[in-house]
């Protein structure tokens, strides 16, 4: 790609608001969520070597992984967590790979993972979008949106990194203290600012 962004927030901070509108101004945005799921699809050789791994188990009646089963073997057994991830990250590494490969020289790929810094893969991209958003806001979202009790939420951010480590590994932060208009124009901005100089063979803009 001619710029390879990593996207990346807490939980309900933004990130899917942010890769739309980049998408909408050119981006090939690349989930990682959504990559997550495809090699463990029903049928895939991905969800074979789980089964291999962990039996029948894993195999829901509709031929999809069982998530819920997974998680119930992994949750309190960190080696069988070990086998089901050294299946998995490879897996998501290479199809990761494949799909900004995929999207050819000239484009600007903005990949959305949720745990880049927890992961620390902040070095695989050209730039770290960062985007932050209040705890407190993050929460009544999840209770709203998602119908996820207040606990539940709170136990899901603390989990996750700190707006500090984000910051640290960021190279720009996007603070989502508005309404989503105001996301939308900021995001335009980063744009702007980050993204057209390259397009135009420039620097992009010093801080
Ligand atoms: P996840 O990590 O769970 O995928 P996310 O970081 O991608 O979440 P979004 O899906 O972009 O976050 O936002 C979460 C929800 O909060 C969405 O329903 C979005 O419309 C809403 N939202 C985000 N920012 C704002 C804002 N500034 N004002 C109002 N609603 C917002």
């Amino acid at each position: 790609p001619r710029l390879h962004i990593g996207l990346t927030g807490g939980i309900a901070s933004g990130k899917s608001t942010v890769a739309a509108e980049l998408a909408r101004r050119g981006a090939v945005v690349v989930d990682a969520d959504a990559i997550a799921r495809a090699v463990v699809a029903a049928g895939s050789p991905g969800l074979a070597r789980v089964r291999e791994e962990f039996g029948e188990q894993v195999i829901g009646p509709d031929g999809e992984m069982d998530r819920a089963a997974v998680a119930r073997l992994v949750f309190s057994d960190a080696d069988a967590r070990e086998r089901l991830n050294a299946i998995i990250h490879p897996l998501v590494r290479a199809e990761g790979r494949r799909v900004v490969e995929q999207a050819g020289p000239e484009a600007v790929v903005v990949q959305d993972v949720p745990l880049l810094v927890e992961t620390g893969q902040a070095s695989l991209y050209d730039l770290v979008l960062v985007v932050l958003a209040d705890a407190e806001e993050r929460v009544a979202r999840m209770v709203r949106d998602r119908g996820m009790d207040e606990d539940e939420a709170r136990a899901r951010i603390a989990a996750q990194a700190t707006d500090e480590q984000r910051r640290a590994a960021a190279d720009v932060v996007i603070v989502n203290d508005a309404g989503l208009e105001d996301l939308i124009r900021t995001t335009g901005r980063f744009w702007e600012a980050y993204v057209e100089p390259v397009l135009r063979g420039e620097q992009p803009e010093p801080e």
